[in-house]
């Protein structure tokens, strides 16, 4: 067990680098848990208890055409009471992993029109990493694109996946960009760098030599502190006359595009960064949606005993668990142990007033007056403040000298203003 949404604690010292490599073996969990949700619409099992199924096949189909795949072959059964990350219980489809690794994947697609892209999109269930994981069809379909944003950097400081996906597949995602460039008849097309993926930029300024016909830039993100707003970086990047029709697209839904158009697999596996001083061997594993922390993190070589703070996602929006039984999904990108070290400095102390964290909000809100609202639940006044659309990217935590978590204020204001 580990603290849970201790408000004062969650971010960790940025400074110490903890060196993480790609896993050398592939991970094989022994289950997986996925969520029957109703965020799509309404959901219809294609799959009965006790029925084994395929690597890739659809186990819950929605009206609009956007399923959720298996991610290994084995014996289905319904888990009630699972809980997530916000500590909601759930009904879950669990696969006990039959270790036959027998899958099933679509031909590569031939006809390339935004039609059949979606389509495929829909029966791979891709989403969009960037934009809440919601279907990457439903935001691909009708929309215009003039400048196309290829994101590729850092949110978070120990997020490592990026990295991994640039090192290994360059030319899939250079080949999946080209691909959105043809099909939404795209004026320019810029690949973000973040300054610690820079080493790619020669590598990438090869491939877009050889694209002459084509406007590509490349171009290099430096930033004095991290940031998880995609649209912070399209508005860093473009020039005013752009930014109405510029999309961002992070190189993780690219990498995952190009998986189901091209190779005709269904989105189940994504990759995430295990880290902290508080595991044993920090590494990105490659992990079938839906396996357990428990597993993914024995598979690391196990937790420290040293470690107090388990983490879902980035050491700035990531949210503390208390349990490792808890699934990983496609929104979760990292996970992190911590140690006491690591975290204790993080004490808060009063407010300042020194406005950093409103020069650093991209959506121009007030973060220290929202989070003051919240603490007296002034949640009317807030919601005039114009909390909703905090977008939760974590700047104005990162930059606080009084180590206020601002984000988590920010949060618990947003959930009880909607439930008000
Ligand atoms: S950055 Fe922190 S200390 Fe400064 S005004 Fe904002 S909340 Fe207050
Ligand atoms: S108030 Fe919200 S949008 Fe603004 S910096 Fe903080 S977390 Fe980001």
């Amino acid at each position: 067990m580990f603290d849970f949404f201790d408000l004062e604690n969650l971010l960790p010292k940025i400074g110490k680098k903890i060196k993480v490599e790609e896993a050398q073996k592939n991970f094989v969990p022994s289950e997986i848990f996925l969520p029957v949700l109703n965020k799509f619409g309404t959901p219809k099992l294609e799959v009965c208890e006790n029925e084994t199924v395929l690597k890739g096949q659809t186990l819950i189909s929605y009206k609009s055409g956007f399923r959720v795949c298996a991610g290994i072959s084995g014996k289905i059964s319904l888990a009630k009471n699972k809980i997530n990350q916000f500590g909601e219980r759930y009904e879950a489809i669990k696969i006990t992993n039959d270790f036959q690794n027998t899958e099933i994947n679509f031909e590569p697609l031939k006809d390339f029109s935004l039609e059949n892209i979606c389509e495929r999109l829909f029966l791979c269930g891709n989403v969009d990493f960037e934009n809440d994981c919601v279907p990457l069809a439903e935001r691909l379909k009708n929309t215009k694109i003039k400048t196309l944003v290829v994101n590729a950097t850092a949110t978070e400081p120990y997020l490592k996946v990026k990295e991994i996906l640039l090192k290994n597949y360059l030319n899939e995602i250079f080949c999946a960009s080209l691909k959105l460039y043809e099909l939404f008849e795209v004026e320019k097309l810029i690949f973000v760098l973040g300054t610690e993926v820079r080493k790619f930029k020669k590598e990438l300024l090869k491939l877009c030599k050889a694209e002459k016909n084509k406007k590509i830039k490349v171009k290099i993100f430096r930033s004095a502190y991290y940031h998880s707003d995609k649209d912070f970086v399209v508005k860093s990047v473009c020039s005013k006359k752009e930014i109405n029709f510029a999309r961002s697209v992070d190189v993780v839904t690219i990498w995952s595009f190009y998986e189901a158009i091209f190779k005709g697999k269904p989105f189940v596996e994504r990759f995430v960064t295990v880290s902290g001083t508080g595991i044993n061997l920090p590494q990105v594993v490659k992990i079938p949606l839906g396996s357990t922390v428990k597993e993914i993190t024995d598979f690391c070589g196990g937790i420290k005993t040293e470690a107090i703070k388990l983490v879902l996602g980035g050491p700035m929006t990531g949210i503390s668990q208390y349990s490792t039984e808890i699934s990983i999904f496609a929104e979760n990108s990292a996970i992190l142990l911590l140690t006491e070290k690591e975290t204790l400095w993080r004490k808060a102390e009063p407010c300042i007033w020194c406005a950093l964290c409103v020069e650093v909000c991209p959506e121009n809100l007030l973060p220290s007056k929202l989070s003051a609202l919240i603490e007296a639940n002034e949640f009317d006044l807030a919601k005039d403040y114009d909390l909703m659309k905090c977008t939760e990217c974590g700047n104005c935590a990162y930059i606080c000298p009084s180590k206020i978590d601002l984000v988590h204020y920010l949060h618990f204001g947003k959930v009880t203003a909607n439930k008000n």
